[in-house]
Order: C-alpha cells, then structure tokens, then sequence
C-alpha cells in the first residue's frame, strides 16, 4: 500500500489557510486560537465588532481577489479611501507628500522646497537606509514635517537602523506636478495601493478567515499549540502533549519562537535567530453611543502628544459592525522594549486623544473600551534582515519544514501575500 504523505501545518491565519486551500496531500492544522483567522481575526464586543487592529481588504494579485469575491460573495462590498492626516490642528489628506492643501503656508512652502532640491539633486549616492531614503525622496520638508516623526513614533527606533527596500510601491512617490496640485487644492485621492478596498458587511474580516477554514479539505485542530519540533524525528509536540509526525511541515508562526521550538539546531543558526527584530501593537477598542461621527476611513497621527499613531474608524468599515445608532474606533499605538506603553491607562489616554482631534465630544456616552494586544504585529526591516532569514529558510527546508507567511518569513505582507505565499507553496507540495 502506498504511504500517503502527511502535511502539518502550524498556524490557521492567512497563510496557513493558503496552504490548507491548494494541498491535495492529507493535511492537518494545528491552531493555538480557538479560531482561524491568525491577525485576520475579529471579535464581538456587546455588539460591537473589531478586528485585531483594523483590516482592510485590497489586493494586486488577480488569483486572491477572485477568491475573496467568490467566498465572500453578497457579503462584501468595497469604498474608495478616506484616508487622513492630523497634524498641526489640521486634517489633510493622505498620502501627506501630495496633499499639503489646508496646512499652515510655512508648512507647505517648506515642504516644496525641500522637494524641488531633492529631485533636482545631483548626488549620484543611493541611499542605504530608510531615513536617508526619506530625504532622498522627499526632501527636507517632507520629512520633518510627517515622514519622519510619523515613522519613529511608529517603528520606535532610529530609522537608519532600517532597511528601505521593503517600502518597494507601498508609499506613493508624487512628482512635483501632483505635489504643487495637492498644495493649492484638494488633491488626488486615489494615490497608493488601497486608494479602494474591501470589507465584509457582516462579521469583521473574521468571516473571510471562516470561509477560508470551511473551504479547506484540511483537519483544524484548534486550542493546539506546538511547542517543540523535532526535525529529526519528523515531528511536533504540543503543549498538552500530543505528538504529529508529518512527511512535511509548513510554519507559519513567527520565526524567532520557531527557532526556540526547534531541538538540534546549530547554535550559530539559534544566534543568528536572535537578531530578528519586532514591534508589537497594542489596539484600543472604543465603542460609542452616537452614530456617524466622521466619513474618514482611518486617520494617521504623526505628533507624540497623542499615544497612538493610527486610527482605524471601524464603524465606518461596514454598517453592520455596530449597535444601530452607534460608532467605533480602534486606535493603534505600537510598543517595543524601549518604548513601553501603560495598559492600565491607555484607554483614558486614548479618549482624551479622540476628544483633542475632534472625534468626540467631551459628553459622548462611551458603551466600550476594550484593548487587544497584538506582541508580535511587525516585522522591523534591519539591515541583517535578509541574510538570517535566508539562512535559517535554508536549513529548515533541508529538513523538509517550509516557512511560510509574514512571521515565518519574516516578510512585510498583508493578508493577500500571505494567502498566496501559502497557496503557492502548496502547489510547490504538489509536485513533489
Ligand atoms: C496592525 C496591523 C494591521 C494590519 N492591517 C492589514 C490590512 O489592513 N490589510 C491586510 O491585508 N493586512 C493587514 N495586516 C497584515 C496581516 O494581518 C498579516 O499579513 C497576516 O495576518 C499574516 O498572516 P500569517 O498567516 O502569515 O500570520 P498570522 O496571521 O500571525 O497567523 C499565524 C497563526 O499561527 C498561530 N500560531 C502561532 N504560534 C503557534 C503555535 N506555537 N502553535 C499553534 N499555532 C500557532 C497563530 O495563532 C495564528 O493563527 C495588518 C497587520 C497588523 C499587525
């Protein structure tokens, strides 16, 4: 009888779901979580529902947009972008670098200048991180005015230390004509990638990774965490104790702790292991008794007076996400060892910072406050980056274990990348 080949994976979030939905061999997913969904997941608070930091659908890859369509079919439906920036008291729209329009003229005549003299440059160097990558692109004004403070406050670090090859086509680059448009008047408002985006109308981006879960031929295992690998027995154990042998094993947990887990590996791998660097999120959910209190979509927040960075206007990501007559935010302040955030008074801080940018009033009745942590949200880019994650890919896949996904990896991805990351190893599994 021929022996059918056992594939295990570890991780039921996007990329797990993505290798569960291509495989043909017997597949069997092993899930901490009591559902699938990894950082793609939601939950319901008195009728409110937020997702793990908010999540928003969009996609350049054909094969993952019909798929998302198809499941979600009838219960999706997409916007066009609000997207803002608060700074200096006022609302602008982003991208920030074409859409200066309504800052202070100080402001924006800075920030033509310094953008003139970075494109008129002759300084043949390229630049070999990401704070010199800013300057380069956008010039001085640009910079200091929202580039730069935006991005310390939210990689927490110096920005030389990071690499820039992962911003690729992530952040739109006006030249000077959109610029000098964005400046006298409202400009474009479909720069970058997710200038239109998706959303289900019901559940949060909960209902994607539930579909994605039903669709699979794979067995989920939930409440199953592992928590040791042995390559060369071929097999994992779990926290309570049960052993899966597997003829492949497919990791999409995050690659530091894959190396913690895994017995036998060279110590220079495990030292190398240590270098991986990440930053963590900490997401405060607020649910408040008052309807429509903004049409934006989700706000940035470059200046350290408020604690978060980011806010995702969830109530306004689908109408069926709050109580009738209610609205929600999730603000997302990020944290690492050398900047640490209180938990016990980040949801006061966070009301008192909705309140300073307009979005409340002092008296709204406030019905949630709810905090998610998310400790290993980003990957941080360093310069050291990609020679340890190839070098530690390497050894794993001689050992018949694939990493897959935006923590296995170590890759910045979004939900579409890591689905298709998944699907498109399990069609490499196929062929085997
Ligand atoms: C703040 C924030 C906002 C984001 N916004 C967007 C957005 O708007 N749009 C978008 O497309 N993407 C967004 N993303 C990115 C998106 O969440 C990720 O790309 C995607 O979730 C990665 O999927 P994954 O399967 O690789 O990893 P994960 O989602 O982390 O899934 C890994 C799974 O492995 C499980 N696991 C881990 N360790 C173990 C273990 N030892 N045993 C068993 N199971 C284990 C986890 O529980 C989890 O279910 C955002 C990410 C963050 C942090």
């Amino acid at each position: 009888m021929s022996h059918q080949r056992k594939v295990i994976v570890v991780g039921a979030g996007p990329a797990g779901l993505g290798v569960a939905g291509g495989i043909r061999a017997a597949c069997v997913i092993l899930e901490k979580q009591m559902q699938p969904g990894g950082l793609m997941r939601s939950k319901t608070v008195k009728g409110y529902v937020f997702d793990w930091a908010g999540h928003i659908f969009f996609t350049r890859i054909n094969r993952i947009r019909d798929l998302i369509e198809e499941l979600q079919k009838g219960d999706f439906h997409y916007q066009d972008r609000e997207s803002w920036i608060f700074s200096k008291n006022t609302y602008s729209r982003y991208p920030f670098q074409a859409n200066t329009f309504g800052l202070p003229l100080p402001v924006v005549k800075e920030c033509l200048m310094g953008l003139i003299e970075a494109t008129y440059s002759d300084d043949p160097a390229e630049p070999t991180n990401f704070e010199q990558w800013i300057y380069k692109t956008y010039g001085s004004g640009i910079a200091s005015h929202f580039m730069i403070p935006y991005n310390r406050k939210l990689w927490a670090r110096d920005l030389s230390e990071m690499d820039h090859h992962w911003l690729a086509d992530r952040v739109p680059r006006p030249g000077l004509s959109e610029f000098i448009d964005g400046a006298l008047g409202p400009g474009r408002k479909d720069l970058g990638p997710n200038a239109r985006f998706g959303y289900p109308l019901t559940g949060g981006m909960q209902t994607v990774a539930d579909r994605l879960a039903l669709k699979s031929a794979a067995t989920i295992e939930y409440n199953t965490t592992v928590t040791m690998i042995d390559p060369v027995k071929q097999q994992v154990i779990t926290q309570d104790k049960r052993v899966f042998t597997y003829d492949h094993l497919v990791l999409t947990c995050p690659l530091h702790e894959i190396v913690d887990m895994t017995r036998n590996i060279p110590d220079e791998l495990r030292q190398l292991s240590r270098s991986l660097e990440f930053l963590s999120v900490l997401c405060v959910n607020v649910g408040i008794r008052r309807s429509s209190i903004t049409e934006k979509h989700w706000i940035y927040f470059p200046e350290p007076e408020f604690l978060f960075h980011r806010v995702f206007v969830q109530g306004n990501a689908a109408p069926q996400v709050c109580p009738q007559g209610c609205f929600s935010f999730t603000a997302e302040i990020t944290y690492n060892s050398k900047k640490e955030v209180d938990i016990n008074s980040a949801g006061l801080t966070t009301l008192d910072g909705l309140i300073r940018a307009g979005l409340l009033n002092e008296n709204d009745p406030v019905d949630v406050v709810d905090l998610i942590d998310i400790p290993v949200a980003y990957i941080v880019p360093t310069h050291e980056r990609n020679s340890v994650v190839s070098s530690l890919r390497e050894w794993y896949k001689r050992h018949n274990i694939h990493l897959v996904g935006r923590f296995a990896e170590w890759e910045y991805y979004n939900m579409d990348h890591a689905i298709d990351a998944g699907w498109t190893l399990a069609e490499e599994l196929n062929q085997t």
